[in-house]
């Protein structure tokens, strides 16, 4: 069998012309966490993630991804896309009246960017190959278990915070593969003699990250039970945020990066400006005033057609605007000001039950805290009118009845 190892510098070169910041080679075989993984979702921590339950052999052993009858798979392609260009100022960070975005989401959906990419790296391999059969080109959309290739390939390791962790730009990336027939590695076999990747590093007796989690998500290092993580609630989760958690999401209306934040290998970064272009932040997808949807000039938290148009092309979009308006709710019931009642009894009036249910709750923490009679008496004509009794309980929990 061919082995096509002197390509690698060519790949990694073309990898980082296309604007991958990472680029190294595995040889297929079983992932390093398909056990772990399988346990995980035996515990049932993949909440309404349930594709996440599919392809579990996929997942285990990536050479069942070929399509029948196609050759096997043989190598990984594992690649990153750092995306970190600077810190949250501590000023707009805990600031309660805005609400803070995950920094992956400051620009347009990576997604989007870097899967017609990772078709390029393919047919410029294909190229050199003569190989007449597409690679599996896979940016979150597949049963991979990238951390693990990531790690195989040498160029990141898995930190307790359950993030991949690069030794030099820390954790701020997106991963992706491809996953090509030709042998590009030395061993393509699992094997003792399977080399050590050369960039590998460790937490050492570093528990930051677990410390600082506000909602105790971490069972422990390596282990995230995302039923208890902010970030499954605000872009993941179509439900309704458990009343306990909701407290220690502060200001995070989507997605949360505190234990990226306090990791050490994160904390001495430059500002930097992403290789690709459309990864630059929009300042206003950074951390928007929370009252800013709320006015009638451009009501994006309120109306379905503005808040498309506030965050086209952005990641943001997954919850869809009533998600967002849940989160919002949240966060303005955290913040817990008069001020914020008016926007708050508007979301009481949305179309959807999601964002009423915790725009009951964000009253209720404004009347409990200043006894703002504006919020007490909206929650009392909800209670005579609202007919999803899901809303109705939090009117009657938010009332204090
Ligand atoms: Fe905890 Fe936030 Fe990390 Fe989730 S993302 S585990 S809530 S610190």
């Amino acid at each position: 069998m061919a082995n096509w190892a002197h390509l690698q510098p060519a790949i990694t070169q073309e990898a980082r012309r296309l604007g991958f910041d990472y680029c190294g080679f595995a040889p297929v075989r079983e992932a390093a966490h398909a056990d772990f993984f399988a346990g995980w979702l035996a515990a049932g921590r993949a909440g309404e993630m349930t594709y996440l339950e599919r392809n579990q052999e996929k997942r285990r052993d990536p050479a069942r991804l070929a399509e029948h009858g196609a050759p096997p798979f043989r190598t990984v392609i594992a690649l990153g896309v750092n995306y970190h260009q600077f810190d949250l100022p501590p000023a707009v960070r805990d600031d309660p009246s805005r609400g803070v975005i995950a920094a992956y989401a400051w620009g347009d959906d990576y997604h989007d960017m870097i899967r017609p990419l990772l078709y390029e790296l393919d047919a410029f391999i294909r190229h050199h190959t003569g190989r007449t059969t597409l690679g599996k080109c896979l940016v979150d959309t597949g049963p991979v278990l990238e951390r693990d290739w990531a790690t195989a390939a040498g160029f990141a390791f898995i930190g307790k915070n359950c993030c991949s962790i690069n030794l030099d730009d820390g954790s701020w990336h997106f991963l992706a593969t491809i996953l090509i027939p030709e042998l590009l590695v030395a061993d393509a076999m699992p094997s003792a003699r399977t080399p050590v990747p050369r960039r590998h590093g460790t937490c050492g007796r570093c528990v930051r990250c677990l410390a600082a989690c506000p909602t105790d998500a971490f069972v422990g290092p390596y282990d995230l039970d995302p039923l208890r993580c902010i970030s499954y609630w605000t872009i993941e989760a179509r439900e309704v945020i458990p009343r306990f958690l909701r407290p220690a999401f502060g200001n995070r209306i989507f997605g949360c990066d505190i234990c990226q934040e306090v990791c050490p290998y994160n904390r001495r970064l430059r500002n930097r400006t992403p290789l690709m272009d459309a990864l630059r932040a929009h300042q206003e997808r950074v951390a928007p005033p929370l009252l800013q949807g709320f006015e009638p000039t451009f009501p994006y938290w309120l109306e379905e057609a503005a808040f498309s148009e506030r965050f086209h092309g952005s990641p943001v979009k997954r919850p869809k605007r009533h998600g967002m308006l849940r989160n919002v709710c949240v966060a303005l019931g955290n913040w817990a000001e008069p001020v914020a009642t008016p926007a708050l009894i508007q979301a009481l009036h949305d179309p959807h039950p999601l964002p009423r249910a915790h725009a009951a709750w964000g009253l209720g923490q404004v009347l409990a805290q200043h006894h703002d009679s504006r919020a007490g008496s909206a929650l009392q004509r909800a209670l005579e009118s609202e007919e999803d009794g899901r809303v109705a309980e939090e009117v009657r929990l938010a009332l204090g009845s």
